[in-house]
């Protein structure tokens, strides 16, 4: 049994493909779910995957990252310091909508003869293709061919090519291109607390809206929080039919309309651009010259163009990033080689579309494919998505550090508002500010601070760029220590030991609580690399030390208590079990009792108040387990065996950040069917919608652990110590190759595992030379000795 599980991811209902995705059958009972996994981005700008004709709506949305209104939180009571402001990514004007009649007959898809239906995300050139014959009430047949990008190279970008022919006879066409911001309602009903807040009055208000030519540009700005939307379409017709076309803009709704005479066979090719810029400060002339000229350059350069420019992007990407499986095959679940390649690429290809331009945002909970969790960003982006970011995309690592770099005033802030010395990040924000209105699974999860200062070391350590390090990394390093020293305290009750009281660990079913492992233990970590790094400043670089010192007021006896505390660290163990408690009290509570709870009354945090979840020993999601993860050498693997052995039956799995993390330790203590269960439940956590809630946005985070349950898990990768080392297992009965590209300072390798060989090959593909670990030997991969072949030590 894994996670208390309700659904077997063992299907999902898209045919086998290895690099698309596809729809066979406009099927309306899965509209929202569709949307969300057909859905376009660039980690600036997202779109679901609505159909052109905007319709029928399931949960339309356009979003752009880091585009939010605020709003007052309203407590039944009110206390001191709690979250006075929420934050809510806004779903933005429409533009893709292309409505289509043949005859006067609209093309609507839910009544539509459809002789031929073909959806596909194609992740190979970045783009949403559609291909449909209809079939008009007076029997002509229309072939309609779309394909739909948002650009890479171009964040504030996106194109659709929209072809008609109608094949069998003349007709008159319609073609009405529009642009159309309404007030959406978002998706919030139901109490469920992950879903984002509905706007009861409007927040996009009309600030400029203007029609010229083929070309229609708006601009609106929220109410609150006083952003600026612009946007804007434009057109290309190519046709031989004659045609004539009108336009025509109000507050909220655009368009250009082309009448067309379409001949038999001659097909009708439209083109339509789509710009979207954002600000907090720019007035609303900028923005609509920042619109136009986007679009003016769009127009130049053509679809086919934009095209090959995306192809270009998604090469590189693959090229980098890309885990390829061949001849593995489950045969318990029939489930074939190619599934898994394409379940492996969807995860990896939605992580880029939240992440690939998020260059002054974060990587929203949901990425850009819907409006859950408020479209916030949360410790996923540290733990879960950065290590995939860290080892293929380094850059858009670097940026989405750099964002949190830029939010360290207002943690600093923050801190000063919960009492504290330091800085403290936001659980949940947007702009920097914590939105969590409910502190106790909110603000109290304070590990975000070590979150982030760890996923800053493995940064650090896997591209050798210290100068980020010393820039920026330092004085984040230097606020979060002082965050945790001011913090904690040495218990005299306990012979001086460093305690950390009232926190929330990873697992939110726990809260408040004292002591929690997982904190302490990240809490020592964050201490001890802030200690180091200053130290390390002070020897090699006095000028920087020197302004380091300046800018922070830093005392060198600040350093010494930082070491002093991490020394001291309190890690619970309990004697007589020999298990790491979660936290001080944990042990002492009542057991949940899971065999009378129904599969139907999970995850429970919907079911159940949290007062009676508190109560019991239940978690939410992988704690301690997390920690063995990340912090594998201060457990022994006996160690690991017993602890998991007690918190797995214990864990609901309620949180999707789950699956991926019990996978790897399951894998490393051994328990390989356990281990390929719980990957499997996170690779198809989307794809197979495990959770129920798909049509809500993906899950990136589990997207993100999916490639670490390839690479941590599988592979058996750890980097704790800033040299890569593998521990490759192979699970029973195994068959097939795996191949993971991996690049550490620089240089490009590949680890391909061949279960059926049961070796494992190294090679070096860019670069000069590296050296890894296989289990306890060194390895040097040079341009002489590219490539060294292993054996897999261990098997069942
Ligand atoms: C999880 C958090 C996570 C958040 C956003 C919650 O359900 O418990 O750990 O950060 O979802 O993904």
């Amino acid at each position: 049994m894994i996670h208390h599980e309700r659904v077997k991811p063992d299907h999902h209902v898209y045919p086998p493909d290895e690099w698309n995705i596809i729809e066979k059958k406009f099927n309306p009972n899965f509209l929202a779910q569709m949307e969300t996994s057909l859905a376009v981005g660039n980690g600036y700008l997202g779109m679901r995957g609505c159909s052109e004709e905007g319709g029928p709506a399931g949960q339309e949305g356009t979003f752009i990252n880091g585009f939010y209104e605020t709003w007052p939180i309203v407590y039944g009571e009110d206390a001191f310091g709690y979250a006075k402001t929420g934050q809510t990514i806004v779903n933005a004007t429409d533009t893709k909508i292309i409505k289509l009649y043949v005859d006067d007959e609209p093309f609507w898809l839910p009544n539509a003869n459809m002789l031929n239906y073909d959806r596909r995300l194609n992740m190979k050139a970045g783009m949403l293709e559609r291909e449909i014959l209809w079939e008009t009430p007076s029997g002509k047949q229309v072939l309609i061919k779309s394909k739909r990008l948002v650009s890479f190279p171009h964040r504030h970008l996106a194109a659709i090519s929209y072809e008609v022919t109608v094949q069998n006879a003349q007709a008159p066409v319609v073609i009405a291109s529009q642009i159309v911001t309404m007030h959406r309602e978002n998706s919030q009903d139901d109490n469920d607390p992950r879903k984002a807040k509905a706007f009861k009055d409007k927040v996009l208000q009309p600030l400029m809206n203007h029609v010229q030519d083929r070309r229609v540009v708006f601009c609106h700005s929220t109410k609150n929080s006083k952003m600026i939307l612009g946007c804007g379409i434009d057109h290309l017709l190519e046709t031989e039919c004659p045609y004539t076309y009108t336009g025509e803009s109000s507050e909220e709704f655009g368009q250009i309309v082309f009448t067309i005479e379409a001949q038999p066979g001659h097909p009708i090719h439209l083109t339509k651009y789509m710009s979207y810029h954002t600000s907090h400060t720019a007035s609303f002339e900028e923005m609509d010259d920042r619109v136009e000229r986007t679009l003016d350059r769009a127009v130049t350069m053509g679809f086919s163009s934009l095209q090959t420019g995306q192809h270009e992007y998604m090469d590189e990407f693959w090229e980098r990033s890309d885990v390829q499986v061949t001849g593995l095959g489950e045969s318990k679940t029939k489930r074939s080689s190619v599934e898994i390649q394409q379940a492996i690429r969807f995860n990896l290809y939605h992580i880029l579309q939240a992440a690939g331009r998020a260059d002054t945002t974060g990587v929203a909970a949901k990425g850009l494919t819907g409006q859950a969790y408020e479209g916030q960003y949360f410790w996923d982006t540290e733990i879960y998505v950065l290590p995939f970011l860290i080892y293929t995309s380094p850059l858009i690592a670097k940026n989405l550090l750099m964002f949190r770099y830029r939010l360290l005033d207002k943690a600093r802030e923050r801190a000063r508002e919960l009492n504290q010395k330091g800085a403290m990040f936001p659980w949940r924000t947007i702009n920097g500010d914590e939105a969590s209105a409910y502190y106790a699974a909110g603000t109290a999860q304070y590990h975000i601070n070590a979150d982030i200062m760890y996923a800053l070391r493995k940064y650090v350590n896997a591209t050798g760029d210290e100068n980020f390090l010393y820039e920026y990394g330092a004085e984040m390093l230097i606020e979060t220590a002082r965050f945790w020293s001011d913090l904690g305290f040495f218990s005299k009750k306990s012979g001086g030991r460093f305690f950390i009281h009232g926190v929330t660990g990873p697992d939110e079913y726990n809260t408040v609580v004292n002591n929690n492992t997982y904190t302490n233990l990240m809490a020592e970590e964050n201490l001890r690399y802030a200690a180091e790094t200053v130290e390390l400043i002070r020897e090699k670089h006095p000028n920087r030390f020197e302004a380091l010192v300046n800018k922070t007021n830093l005392d060198l006896s600040e350093v010494e208590s930082w070491y002093k505390a991490a020394e001291s660290m309190y890690i619970p163990f309990d004697e007589k079990m020999k298990i790491h408690p979660q936290d001080d009290f944990f042990l002492e509570k009542e057991k949940w009792d899971f065999e009378n709870t129904p599969p139907e009354k999970y995850p429970l945090l919907l079911f159940y108040h949290p007062l009676v979840i508190y109560r019991f020993q239940v978690i939410k999601q992988a704690d301690i387990v997390l920690a063995m993860f990340l912090l594998g050498d201060d457990f022994s693997l006996e160690q690991k065996k017993r602890n998991f052995e007690f918190y797995d039956p214990l864990t609901t799995g309620d949180s999707s950040l789950s699956s991926c993390i019990q996978s790897i330790i399951a894998m490393e203590i051994g328990d390989y069917e356990k281990s390929a269960n719980y990957a499997r439940m996170a690779l198809l956590m989307d794809l197979a919608d495990v959770g129920g809630n798909v049509k809500d946005g993906c899950h990136i985070a589990s997207m993100g652990g999916t490639w670490m349950a390839l690479a941590y898990g599988f592979l058996g990768m750890r980097d704790y110590d800033g040299i890569l080392t593998f521990r490759p297992r192979r699970p029973p009965d195994s068959t097939g190759i795996m191949r993971i590209p991996l690049t550490m300072h620089g240089q490009r390798i590949v680890v391909e595992i061949d279960a059926s060989a049961r070796t494992v090959k190294y090679s070096l593909h860019e670069g000069d030379g590296l050296m890894i670990r296989h289990e306890d030997e060194e390895i040097r991969l040079t341009k002489d000795e590219p490539t060294a072949t292993r054996p897999i030590v261990k098997d069942s």
